[in-house]
């Protein structure tokens, strides 16, 4: 028979509470998280903001999955963000007052702008502008390239070509100019896409046998804004269709604007006719932000959310977080919307907390050794030094050769990286340790589903 809603959430909940390896959780899962209906064969799950449901996703689907697919019948589950009401801490199905405005919507969500009249609607990020922007030694030239440009559009430097790592602001600097450029120039007829964009746009129109309107509409343009021109690689076709709107709108001195992650001659696959012109104007790099200016960024952010961040705090979270600006945008996020949830008060401890939880990713968005090493840890419920360390004995060998397999499924890095991460050891040790689990995973049935089960641990959004 189906249980009711009461019975279901009670019985996730003490699971939850019981779990060895979430103890500091529950507390914020109860907090952020009720049920809200059962709908056909699906539990419906309401959390506070996106933040929450991002972090139930991550801890505890595994927990929820495993309980909602022994019911009779089984079930699945649903989890929605609670909208338009962010802010107010749910406990024991009652609602509390808000503690602090929290920004969570916002977390890594580009809303398009609303405040550009008429026909921008919709094509920028409203948060893009030069004002907003924190200027440092990492992307001071940059920065004065793309002011230059909306000074005097099409002359000076042309076409900008800015390259540079995820998240440290291209496309950020390449809407501002942009914006900019509307302000002064209303009538400024403004083309901003990705390259991939451009792209299917160009594919759709031959398919529409529409190629002439395709051509026609990007060859009349003032200003053409390419982001991430890397992804033109190895499409030969719309490379040359580009490089023909790229030479006419070049010949008419109209301004072109192009980012990517690596300098024209480095992006792999591009046509070298094509990567010339690319660097025929100016070519700028945007370099990762020392301490001094996370510190700044992470103010800039503090004054726009109107919550008071103590600087201690600042500090910590700017030394913390080292790769890029969209990380530390993210873990700023995290922390208010941490302190929003939890009704706790912006400290140290909170963004230690908050840390932990976003060490899973390096820069690049994939999951990281140390995290990998973290999780694999508390599942065996032994501790890092353990996993990493010298000892022998059975109970630590087996995590152990896990963890090293789990790098070499979950990263990029070579053997010999994933050794040096794992205290030390060379490629060979590394190496055998993943055939063992290997040849352990084939001939036993046991140890493959404890091994998926490991995997889901470290990274559940891989179901
Ligand atoms: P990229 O296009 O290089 O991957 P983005 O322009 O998308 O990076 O920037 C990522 C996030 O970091 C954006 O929210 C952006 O506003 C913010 N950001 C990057 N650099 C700065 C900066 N110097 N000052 C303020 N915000 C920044
Ligand atoms: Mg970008």
């Amino acid at each position: 028979m189906m249980s009711s809603i009461e019975t279901l959430w009670s019985e996730i909940t003490e699971e939850i509470k019981a779990d060895k390896r979430n103890t500091s959780g529950s507390k914020i899962f109860l907090s952020c998280i009720k049920p809200s209906a059962i709908e056909g064969d699906q539990l419906v799950m309401e959390a506070l903001n996106e933040f929450s449901r991002e972090y139930v996703e991550k801890r505890y689907s595994e927990i929820i999955c495993r309980i909602l697919s022994n019911q009779e019948p089984a079930l699945k589950y649903r989890l929605i963000t609670r909208a338009g009401k962010v802010g107010q801490p749910f406990s024991d199905g009652k609602i509390n007052q808000p503690v602090l405005p929290i920004i969570t919507t916002e977390i890594a969500v580009d809303k398009p702008t609303k405040s550009v009249a008429g026909k921008y609607d919709g094509m920028f990020n409203s948060k893009y502008t030069f004002d907003s922007f924190v200027v440092g030694k990492s992307n001071q030239f940059a920065y004065a390239v793309c002011q230059a440009v909306t000074r005097s559009p099409g002359n000076l430097h042309n076409p900008v070509f800015i390259y540079g790592g995820v998240g440290l602001g291209k496309t950020h600097l390449m809407q501002a100019i942009g914006q900019e450029l509307i302000k002064v120039h209303p009538k400024t007829r403004i083309a901003y896409l990705s390259s991939e964009t451009f792209t299917n746009e160009f594919i759709d129109s031959l398919k529409d046998k529409k190629a002439e309107a395709f051509r026609a509409k990007y060859r009349k343009i003032d200003l053409l804004l390419i982001d991430d021109v890397q992804f033109f690689a190895g499409k030969e076709q719309t490379q040359e269709e580009f490089f023909h709107t790229f030479n006419e709108l070049f010949q008419q001195r109209k301004q072109i604007v192009l980012t990517s992650d690596s300098p024209p001659d480095k992006i792999q696959r591009l046509e070298e006719r094509l990567a010339s012109r690319f660097a025929m104007g100016v070519v700028v790099d945007i370099q990762q932000p020392d301490l001094e200016m996370r510190a700044a960024i992470l103010k800039k952010f503090a004054s726009k959310s109107m919550v008071e961040v103590p600087d201690d705090v600042i500090m910590y979270l700017a030394q913390g977080v080292v790769s890029h600006v969209r990380a530390l945008e993210g873990a700023f996020n995290s922390v208010l919307a941490f302190a929003g949830i939890m009704g706790k008060p912006i400290n140290k401890d909170l963004v230690d907390q908050v840390l932990t939880f976003q060490l899973r990713e390096n820069s690049d968005g994939k999951i990281s050794i140390p995290w990998i090493q973290k999780r694999v840890a508390e599942f065996y419920d032994i501790s890092e030094d353990e996993l990493t360390g010298k000892r022998r004995s059975q109970n630590l060998v087996l995590p152990r050769q896990v963890a090293m397999r789990l790098s070499q499924i979950f990263t990029e890095a070579s053997l010999n990286q994933i050794g040096e991460k794992f205290g030390g050891r060379d490629h060979t040790t590394v190496m055998h340790s993943c055939e063992k689990v290997n040849r352990k995973l084939k001939q036993e049935k046991d140890f493959f589903e404890e091994f998926e089960r490991v995997k889901r641990f470290v990274d559940p959004d891989k179901q």
